[in-house]
């Protein structure tokens, strides 16, 4: 690694001691963009790349609540306010037991770039929690999503931070947080995206990051001359993510043989398709986070305690969390047969399967596949400052154009000197989310 990258490298950990999803995050970003840094004088005058690895603000605050046994319970509430060169802070929540602020600083600064890449006006943000939902009551969620927005209110704001939901934050945890933060402020404005479609929410929101995951898919795979009709595909998880895309490519013609919980996985030969597609909400919404009850429903096979990344597909796209595919699982993905691999889930490739899979197949990484989940979180924010809602088929052309302005700016970005057709996706992304940001942060003046 280039000296300086390296030693760039080592004051931030200094100053962040153990934030190692951070750390990684961070070193993928500046190790794509270093050079092109370098090349513009403009940008290290102003020390662009050290202030735009700094969040501008970290709120920390306790989140005290009430079980049902009348129990009182403490969990820890974060909002990461991380860059609003481009317009107001914005980005998910996640309620999930493995929350640490390390996590919530790598979203919050992929996020910055993501949305950059949208083309749409939003800062970068991220939040949540180390509560998780699993296994509690409906009350007990709502007496947390309370407690959670009594200290959170004052800090977001239509034009300041709009935040979204993430993992353990779906429809119902929106929903409860938006109605505390309405009652604390007496108005009804568009301060969370993801809402209910009678009260503000915008159609398409809840299948957006499936979907343009893959309408990114198809654009990478028209490059090497392929389609997603016929093709087989292994997905991890079995949440929002996952049902998007799994929708998407049913609708394509492509077929999902994989689907994953914390238990293990299933390898379904027939594919998962939109009738079992229905089990799994409904599995979901029972409050149920294992995925075994898949195969003894629909006679396909649960491999206890494994990845799904062992079986031999196509196209590969983790749906589930960060680092969830490694190197060995990329190498028997790549020996297997498999052409492309698409993060749907933020950095859910470990730093070593990310760089391998750059130089052996098609690979793109989280912050473009995933932007169509807060693309259409910024399509939420325009309806709702208009006051007015767009139909379906309008948010859908939308976001299919968004995904391929995404795609084509990570092949602009991202072309390889010299080497015809092969496109370094994470390259493009990170510098197309890069030059956007630092440029507005350049006019903005040091602040
Ligand atoms: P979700 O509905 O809560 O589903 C997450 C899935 O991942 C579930 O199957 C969950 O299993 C599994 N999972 C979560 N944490 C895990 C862990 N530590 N180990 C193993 N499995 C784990 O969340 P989602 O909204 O689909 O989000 C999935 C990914 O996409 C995340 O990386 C998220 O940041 C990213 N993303 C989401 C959106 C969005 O619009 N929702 C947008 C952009 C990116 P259990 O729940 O059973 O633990």
């Amino acid at each position: 690694m280039n000296a300086n990258i390296q030693s760039f490298l080592e004051r931030l950990e200094s100053r962040t001691p153990g934030e190692k999803e951070f750390h990684q995050a961070v070193d993928e970003v500046i190790s794509s963009v270093w050079d092109y840094y370098q090349q513009n004088p403009r940008y290290h005058r102003a020390n662009i790349l050290e202030r735009i690895v700094e969040p501008e603000r970290i709120i920390i605050f306790r989140v005290p609540w009430v079980d049902d046994r009348g129990e009182v319970q403490v969990n820890r509430g974060y909002r990461v306010e991380f860059n609003s060169a481009l317009g107001p802070y914005k980005g998910g929540i996640r309620f999930h037991a493995s929350v640490t602020l390390s996590i919530l600083k790598f979203l919050g600064f992929e996020q910055t770039f993501k949305n950059s890449l949208t083309g749409l006006p939003m800062g970068g943000g991220k939040g949540g929690s180390d509560f998780s939902p699993k296994g509690k009551s409906d009350s007990e969620i709502m007496r947390f999503c309370q407690a959670f927005m009594n200290e959170l209110y004052r800090h977001i704001g239509p034009n300041t931070d709009v935040p979204a939901g993430d993992i353990g934050v779906g429809g119902r945890e929106v929903g409860y947080l938006f109605g505390q933060y309405k009652k604390l402020k007496n108005e009804f404005t568009g301060v969370f995206t993801g809402k209910g479609l009678t009260w503000g929410g915008s159609l398409i929101r809840p299948e957006a990051t499936g979907f343009g995951a893959v309408y990114f898919v198809q654009h990478m795979l028209k490059r090497l001359g392929m389609d997603v009709e016929g093709l087989k595909v292994a997905v991890s998880g079995f949440g929002n993510v996952a049902w998007g895309a799994i929708t998407k490519i049913n609708e394509l013609g492509g077929k999902v043989v994989t689907i994953s919980g914390p238990d293990g996985y299933i390898f379904d030969p027939d594919g998962v398709t939109d009738e079992k597609v229905d089990y799994l909400l409904e599995l979901r919404a029972s409050n149920n986070d294992v995925v075994e009850p898949y195969a003894l429903e629909f006679g396909a096979r649960f491999i206890p305690g494994k990845r799904p990344w062992e079986v031999p597909v196509d196209v590969a796209m983790p749906c589930a969390t960060e680092n969830e595919l490694d190197l060995e699982d990329a190498r028997q993905l790549v020996n297997n047969g498999c052409h492309l691999l698409a993060e749907a889930s933020n950095m859910g490739c470990t730093a070593n399967a990310a760089e391998y899979l750059t130089n052996t197949i098609a690979y793109a990484p989280g912050k473009a596949v995933n932007a169509g989940g807060v693309a259409v979180s910024g399509l939420e924010m325009s309806q709702n400052s208009m006051r007015i809602s767009w139909p379906r088929e309008e948010v859908d052309a939308r976001l299919k154009i968004i995904m391929e302005n995404i795609h084509d700016t990570c092949v602009n970005y991202g072309g390889l000197p010299g080497v015809a057709n092969q496109i370094d996706y994470v390259r493009g992304a990170n510098i197309g989310g890069f030059v956007k940001v630092a440029d507005a942060m350049l006019a903005q003046g040091i602040v």
